[in-house]
Order: C-alpha cells, then structure tokens, then sequence
C-alpha cells in the first residue's frame, strides 16, 4: 500500500509541474504576442521611448489565475517597463477581459487587443503554431491623438460609438494623451489606479500640489494627511495613491454632502468645496487643516469648454490636458476656505458618520 501511494506520489510530482507551466505560461504568451503584434502595428523598435504600453494585466483573471506573467512578457519584447514610465498596469475587476494597449506619441496612433477567448484553451503546441495575431480576437489601429481625433470628429465618434478599444475609449485616451503632454510618473500612478482620467482625478492632483505649498510636511516621520473626503469624488484616488492616504489606515473618510448644503457653501465662499485636508501628527495628537474649494469654472472657462458645441466625447479629453497647465499654480483653482487647528476630539466630530464636517467647522 505505502508502496502505491509513493509511486502515485511520484506520478502526481511527474505530471503537475508540467500542467501547472502549461497554465503559468499562457499569460507570458499572451503579453510577448500583445508585444509583436503592437509593434508590428505602430511600427516601433524595442525601447522606443515614443511609445507607451497600457494593460490590466495582474488585474485580470484568467482560467482562474492572475495574469502579472503578460507584463514580463511584454516588457522583455517592446522593453517598455514601469520603470521607465512608459508601461503601466491600469486598475480593473478583476472579472473584465485581459487587453493592450500601445500608443506611439510620434504617430498620434494606438493598438488595441483583446485575447481571443478560444485561443485560450488552447494546448501549447497549438498556440505554437499560431502567429502572434492569431491569439487576439479584437485588434485595432487607430488615430487616438486627441488633437488629430479633434480636427476628425467623426473618427472620434467612429471610435467612441463602435468601443474601438473594448470600451476602455475614455480611459485609454484620456491616460496616453495626458502620458503624451509630458505627465509626472505619480500623475499616472494616480491614473492608472483610478481606471481612467477624468478632470476629477486632475483635481485631486492639483489639490495634493496646493497643500504641498500650503501645508507642507514637515516631519516626515509623523506626520501624514488625513482627508474628510466631503464631497468625495474621483480626487480621493489621487490621495490613495500619492499621500497614501486610505479608508483601511484611518487616514481617509469619505461622505458625501447633500446638494442643498453643497450650494448653501458654494453661495458663500464663492466656489465649490472640495473637502478637508488635516496634517496630522500622531505622535503629539495635533494637527492642522484646511477645507478647501476647487473652482471647475474658470477650468472649463480656461479650457474653452464652458460653452461646448463639439463631440460629447471631447470635453473632459479637453480638460485632462488643459488642467495639466496648473500644475505649478493650483492656487489658481484651489481655494482655503477655512484654515483651523485640530486635537483629539475636533478629529473624533469630524470622522464621525453622521455629522457634516462644515457644521462641526462653524462654516455652515
Ligand atoms: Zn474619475
């Protein structure tokens, strides 16, 4: 009997490592074929440093495995690598389908593909005998330069309408034209884990600019920014990401702000609150904040959006890389409402489900 069950064991140890390759392999497979295929495509060499490479591997899951092993494969092709900022992972469920995405800057044109849902129960040797393309089921080559898809609107519209690039138009655009503009390696950090860009995200960005100034860091060991997220909207991912400020760390609180209370504040400070940001210290229990506002008016003013005639698909496009420019000034858009001091307890009133932080503040 022992004798059985070591040979059985020896069988198992013979037989899974070879399945479990087979497995482990078709994610690598699919990101060196993305690779060819985007390469051949956009016309690019490795290392072009005109071209950017976006994808949700890692995120996406396949026969039951994450698929992290897609981006070696296509960094050791295109030698595009998150490093050198020009591959970045962006965030999806878990449950939507594997892509790539590449941009060349120089061309205005992107590749898009999506695995070819058959290809993926394939056995090895019939993959082998594929070429690249064969494992993609949805490939596209398009103009994707916002300037060019502007002066064309009806390719935009052919774009968007159709979901050229599987539905992920907004987000991949929007992400490698802001890449394209000469965006900072956080700047798409922040992007790629809020799925996509939107003037949202920009404003968070500008935010995090504006209390850089304002109410700096100064002892890095204790000190960290705690936000009351109130309004919260897409910004809160910004801070996630750039202040490592989270929801899990105590150091983020989001809830949302009734549109009554929204425009008695507007009304009063002039501009739009934006939420409150505390920079607090945890070892002397003390801190200090901000509420602020964002004026989104004078950037749809600025951007020559306000009136907007064009393709709905353009304005928020258009802001992304017009709200770029405020990135050395954000006091142009960001606002202090009200500067105040914090202890134990004033954090306690302003955590707290169930109170408004403007009320807890004095400000309303
Ligand atoms: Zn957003």
């Amino acid at each position: 009997m022992r004798r059985i069950s070591t040979l059985l064991l020896i069988a198992c140890c013979l037989i899974i490592p070879a399945y479990a390759f087979a497995d482990d392999d078709l994610a690598y497979d699919l990101g060196s074929r993305a690779a060819e295929v985007g390469m051949d495509l956009l016309k690019f060499e490795a290392g072009d440093g005109n071209v950017l490479a976006l994808t949700n591997a890692g995120h996406a899951v396949i026969k039951g495995k994450t698929t992290e092993r897609a981006l070696t494969g296509l960094s050791e092709k295109t030698g595009l690598s998150n490093g050198d900022n020009n591959l970045f992972q962006v965030n999806r469920p878990s449950w939507k389908p594997l892509w790539f995405y590449f941009y060349n800057k120089d061309s205005g044109m992107a590749a898009y593909m999506e695995p070819d849902p058959e290809f993926l129960s394939m056995s090895i040797d019939q993959r082998e005998s594929l070429p690249a393309d064969k494992a993609f089921s949805q490939v596209s080559l398009i103009v994707a330069d916002l300037d060019s898809m502007l002066a064309n609107p009806n390719d935009g519209n052919t774009t968007f309408n159709r979901k050229k690039f599987g539905g992920n138009e907004f987000s991949l655009i929007g992400i490698s034209n802001s890449w394209a503009a000469g965006a900072d390696y956080d700047f798409m950090n922040a992007a790629a884990f809020h799925d996509h860009l939107c003037p949202g995200i920009n404003s968070g960005y500008l935010i995090i600019k504006y209390v850089a100034k304002n109410l700096p860091i100064t002892n890095a060991a204790a000190e960290t920014y705690i936000d009351i997220g109130c309004p919260n909207w897409c910004k809160e991912d910004a801070f996630q990401m750039i202040w490592d400020s989270t929801p899990g760390k105590n150091s983020m609180f989001v809830m949302a702000l009734s549109p009554e209370d929204e425009k008695t504040l507007t009304a009063k400070y002039g501009t739009r609150p934006a939420g409150i940001i505390i920079r607090w210290n945890d070892g002397a229990k003390t801190g200090k904040g901000l509420a602020l506002g964002f004026d989104f008016d004078i950037v749809s003013k600025e951007t020559g959006v306000a009136e907007w005639t064009g393709p709905a698909w353009a304005p928020k496009l258009i802001q992304d890389i017009g709200m770029m420019e405020y990135t050395d000034r954000p006091e142009a858009v960001v606002t202090t409402l009200k500067e105040f001091d914090v202890d134990e307890p004033l954090l306690a009133k302003l955590k707290t489900a169930g109170n408004n932080p403007y009320k807890v503040l004095g400000m309303m």
